[in-house]
């Protein structure tokens, strides 16, 4: 890796759920995970709630979200942030980018995408329609960043190095929705360059946000943090776990089975007789046994791989 992408900062993680619906066991995975690598580099972890798409909540969410973590001992080291109180930070951004002609009106709909880009692992790509001007007829939609020849190379602490051309897999993407809100990839890169959070650690389904986001900071002159993607919990079925799919919330009266459970998926391979044990008493083997290693190339686990 590129010695000026190391954050020179000491270590500091975070969690970053969106409230759209209490933590399951997937996002447990993110929080114990991205909670025990800063444990291990003895450095802060934080929370952070990504309220940025008011459409999408659930009121009580981050509440609900707040309770579920405390009952399983994942205490963050100051007090909760919340991205929509960012939201001047985030229009900033969006102007920088604007003055700097990184970003075009765009006049299509997501169905026009659907019949004209081709599949990427975002979704389609953007065809390039209003690019040099909207197309006579369209109104403006939303705002694009311009996506031109960049190349990004990353090396991710679990994937191992990420290269690729920004063009080929991503292409120009939103930064500013139909709504006027700011995209999630604005708020991310945003939020996470603006100098406290060294390391991001969060699930494999993300892992194509990154170029995108790394290449907004790069436009602001933001530090990178070095990321880190951890395989995300799916089904039987191979579907990824998610508030969408309607999966379960934890049940915040068993956390220690939970985060026995989570470990378990987590390849850490917890003694049998812990299953039973108590939060504290988890905790205390997991900071000593934690083995990030183990998760190493590994895009997703199975519900199935926690004995039932
Ligand atoms: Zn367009």
């Amino acid at each position: 890796m590129d010695e000026t992408e190391t954050p020179a900062a000491p270590y500091c993680g975070r969690f970053a759920p969106s409230p759209t619906g209490p933590l399951h066991a997937g996002s447990l995975l993110s929080a114990i995970c991205s909670y025990l690598e800063a444990r291990r580099h003895t450095g802060r972890w934080l929370v952070r709630i990504d309220d940025i798409d008011p459409p999408r909540q659930l009121p009580g969410a981050s509440d609900a979200i707040l309770r579920s973590l405390d009952a399983h001992g994942l205490q963050p080291d100051a007090a909760v942030t919340f991205q929509s109180s960012r939201r001047e930070q985030h229009l900033a951004a969006l102007a920088e980018l604007q003055a700097e002609g990184h970003l075009f009106d765009c006049g299509c709909s997501r169905s026009d995408l659907r019949a004209h880009g081709r599949p990427g692992p975002n979704g389609p790509l953007y065809p390039g329609t209003c690019r040099n001007g909207l197309p006579p007829g369209r109104q403006p939609r939303t705002l694009r960043l311009r996506v031109n020849q960049e190349s990004d190379s990353f090396d991710d602490q679990f994937q191992g190095p990420i290269r690729t051309c920004l063009a080929e897999t991503i292409g120009d993407f939103i930064v500013r929705r139909t709504d006027g809100l700011p995209s999630y990839h604005l708020a991310a890169a945003v939020d996470d360059g603006a100098g406290d959070i060294s390391h991001v650690v969060r699930g494999h389904d993300l892992l194509w946000c990154t170029p995108p986001q790394r290449l907004i900071q790069r436009h602001l002159g933001l530090t990178s943090p070095l990321y880190a993607h951890l395989p995300v919990l799916v089904d039987t079925r191979g579907y990824k776990l998610s508030k969408q799919q309607g999966a379960a919330p934890l049940d915040d009266r068993q956390p220690g089975e939970n985060l026995w459970l989570a470990l378990q998926r987590l390849q850490q391979s917890p003694p049998a007789d812990l299953r039973r044990a108590s939060v504290d008493t988890l905790w205390q083997w997991a900071k000593t046994h934690w083995q990030p290693e183990r998760l190493r190339g590994l895009a997703r686990v199975t519900e199935t791989d926690g004995p039932a």
